[in-house]
């Protein structure tokens, strides 16, 4: 059985992580940010040291890994009843994150729409994730070079993926407009999925 998904689809600071949050509540939608399950692994594990190798020079966790570790997340939620596959949708932010993540899932997934959280200013994405880094505290926020080099990251390996999952099912929204704005976007066209 394949796992009928949206994915939410942006820049860092495009408001993929606010969105999911509240999508997530919504019942019968299940969200999972990629990003999160990374931040939640003990630092001194194996896998938690490879995290803070990667993510604090904006790069992205190789691929065998993340998605392994993804599964296992799947998994162990599914069996502690948080998650339900038959019933739920999976809102996915951050994960698939290039054309090879893609492919890896492609007989896990099955992806009714992608959201494509476009914002046309970039200067209002660094602002963004500035403020978050006071915030969450997060080490790969806090430096504009690691800014620069996660946003560079995105553009070349991350932006693909919209090609992957072609036209049809990829929805552009407008992420320069408030939260709220941008959920109603979103729920407009998720709830006809
Ligand atoms: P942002 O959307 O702001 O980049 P995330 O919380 O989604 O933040 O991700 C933070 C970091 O976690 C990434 O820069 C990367 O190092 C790692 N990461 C998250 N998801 C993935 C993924 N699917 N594949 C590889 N690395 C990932």
């Amino acid at each position: 059985m394949k796992y009928r998904s949206i994915l939410l689809f942006g820049a860092p600071g495009a408001g993929k992580g606010t969105q999911g949050k509240v999508l997530g509540v919504i019942p019968n939608f299940f969200h999972c940010a990629c990003g999160d399950v990374f931040r939640n692994l003990r630092a001194d594990s194996p896998l938690g040291r490879v995290f803070i190798e990667y993510s604090s020079r904006g790069q992205l966790v190789p691929d065998a890994q993340t998605i392994k570790l993804w599964r296992q997340f799947i998994q162990n939620t599914t069996r502690i009843g948080r998650f339900h596959p038959q019933q739920d949708t999976l809102v996915l932010d951050g994960i698939p994150r290039n054309v090879a993540q893609a492919e890896m899932l492609r007989n896990t997934l099955d992806v009714v729409a992608v959201f494509y959280l476009k914002s046309a200013d970039e200067k209002n994405l660094i602002h963004r994730i500035q403020r978050r880094a006071i915030k969450e505290n997060r080490l790969d926020d806090a430096n504009l070079e690691v800014i620069r080099e996660r946003l560079k990251t995105y553009e070349r390996e991350t932006k693909p993926v919209l090609k992957f999952y072609g036209r049809k099912r990829v929805h552009q929204i407008n992420a320069d407009q408030s939260p709220a704005k941008v959920l109603a976007d979103i729920l407009q066209l998720a709830v006809k999925k």
